[in-house]
C-alpha cells in the first residue's frame, strides 16, 4: 500500500525499517531538514497545511498516518474526507488537549487523578488552598516530557508566565509507586491486540528507561478493559499508547494517551515478535494476522543529550544500539539501548551497570 507519514522522525525511521518486509511505499511529510526517517524514503519537506502537498498526497496515496499528535488537525480533516486516515483525526483531537484527554477518561470510568481547567492565579489558589505543593499546573496543549508543566509552588511570576501564554489545567500529583504503559492497537473489532504492561522510569518528566513486563494480572485486566473503551470509542485504528500511575494503593490511574507507538515500546524491535511499529502498520494496512505474539524479558534505555562513546559502548554487555543520528542537544532524545534476557530475574542484575555508565 502507499503509506504518507506526518512526521518523519526516530517513530516514523523506525515504522519503515519494521516493516521493510511488508513492501509498502512510504512518503514523508515534515518541514524539518534531514529527519531521521528522511534516509529512507521520499520527503516533502513541507508543512502539514500545504494545500498542494495535502492535494499530493490524496491523489497518490491510500493511507496517511502519524509520528506526532500534534499534526495540523484541519488538514487531517481535509484528508480524511479523501483517503483513510489512521487514527482518526478525533483521536488526534483529543488527545492534543490534556483536558479534553482527561474528561473523556473520566466519561468512560477511567480512573484519573483529581484536576480541573484553570485560568488565572486566584482560580489556582482557590484549587489548592494552600496545599500548592501537591499539585501541577500543565498547559493543555503541546506538552510532552514534562514541558510547560510547573510545581504550583513554583515562583509566581513563572506561573503567571505559564497561564498568559496557555490555557492550562491543575492537576493533583499522584503519590505513585511506579509508571506503566500499555501499547494496544485496534485494525477492526475482530483484531484488538495487547502487550503486557511495561513500567517506566522518568526524570524531570522525561522517560529515562523502560522494563518489561510488568507483572500484575489484575492491573492488566484493569489496563486492557480501559485500552478496550478508548480503542473502541474512536473506532481507532493503529496502536494507541496509555501511560498510567500506580498509586500507592496499588490503583491503575491514567495520565495521558499518545495516538501513535510510543517511547516506551521500542524495546519491542527485539523483545517482540511482532514489534509496536510493525503492529501499526499492520494494522492501518489491515494485515493484522492473528498470529500470537511472543515476548522476551527487556529493558530499554533512553540516549540523551549526549552519544556515549565507544568506550562505554563496548564495556557495556551484549545489547542493541539505536541511533536516530540527531544533532546532540541537552535533553533530546537521541537514540536508545535494548538488551533482551531470558529472565526478568537477568535483567535486574543488569541494571545497575547500565544505570551508572548511561548516567539515566
Ligand atoms: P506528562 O508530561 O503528563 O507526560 O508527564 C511526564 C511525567 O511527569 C509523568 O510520567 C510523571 O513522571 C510526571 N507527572 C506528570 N503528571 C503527574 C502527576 N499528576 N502526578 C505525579 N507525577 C506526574
Amino acid at each position: 500500500m502507499k503509506i504518507a507519514i506526518f512526521g518523519a522522525g526516530q517513530l516514523a525511521m523506525m515504522m519503515i525499517e519494521e516493516s521493510s518486509k511488508l513492501n509498502h511505499d512510504f512518503i514523508l511529510v515534515d518541514p524539518s531538514q534531514n529527519p531521521p526517517a528522511g534516509k529512507h524514503t521520499k520527503h516533502l519537506q513541507t508543512n502539514y497545511t500545504d494545500q498542494k502537498t495535502l492535494d499530493y498526497i490524496t491523489a497518490n496515496y491510500d493511507v496517511a498516518t502519524i509520528d506526532f499528535e500534534n499534526v495540523d488537525i484541519s488538514a487531517m480533516k481535509y484528508l480524511e474526507k479523501k483517503i483513510k486516515v489512521f487514527p482518526p483525526s478525533q483521536a488526534l483531537e483529543v488527545c492534543q488537549d490534556r483536558l479534553l484527554e482527561k474528561n473523556l477518561f473520566r466519561k468512560l470510568n477511567i480512573q484519573v487523578t483529581k484536576y480541573k481547567e484553570i485560568k488565572s492565579i486566584s482560580d489556582l489558589k482557590n484549587y489548592c488552598q494552600g496545599n500548592e505543593s501537591r499539585y501541577l499546573l500543565k498547559s493543555r496543549r503541546f506538552g510532552y516530557d514534562g514541558k510547560n508543566q510547573l510545581k504550583c509552588d513554583s515562583n509566581i511570576d513563572l506561573l503567571e508566565k505559564l497561564l498568559s501564554e496557555c490555557s492550562c489545567i491543575i492537576e493533583e500529583i499522584v503519590d505513585f509507586s511506579t509508571e506503566v504503559s500499555l501499547v494496544c492497537a485496534r485494525q477492526d473489532d475482530n483484531n484488538i491486540v495487547f502487550f503486557p504492561l511495561i513500567e517506566n522510569f522518568h526524570k524531570n518528566g522525561i522517560l529515562r528507561y523502560s522494563k518489561f513486563p510488568y507483572i500484575d494480572k489484575e492491573l492488566q485486566d484493569t489496563a486492557e478493559k480501559y485500552g478496550k473503551e478508548l480503542l473502541n470509542y474512536f473506532k481507532y485504528v493503529g496502536v494507541l499508547v496509555i501511560e498510567f500511575f500506580i498509586s500507592k494503593d496499588g490503583k491503575l490511574v491514567a495520565n495521558e494517551m499518545a495516538p501513535r507507538v510510543h517511547n516506551s515500546g521500542h524495546w519491542s524491535i527485539e523483545g517482540s515478535s511482532m514489534s509496536q511499529f510493525e503492529l501499526h502498520v499492520r494494522a492501518i494496512t489491515g494485515n493484522l494476522d492473528n498470529k500470537p505474539i511472543n515476548f522476551k524479558p527487556s529493558l530499554m534505555f533512553n540516549i540523551l543529550s549526549k552519544y556515549p562513546d565507544d568506550h562505554t559502548l563496548s564495556s557495556l554487555e551484549s545489547h542493541y544500539f539505536h541511533s536516530y543520528d540527531k544533532e546532540e542537544r541537552n535533553l533530546r532524545k537521541l537514540g536508545h539501548i535494548t538488551i533482551t534476557k531470558k529472565s526478568n530475574k537477568q535483567l535486574v542484575s543488569i541494571l545497575p551497570e547500565y544505570l551508572k555508565l548511561l548516567d539515566t
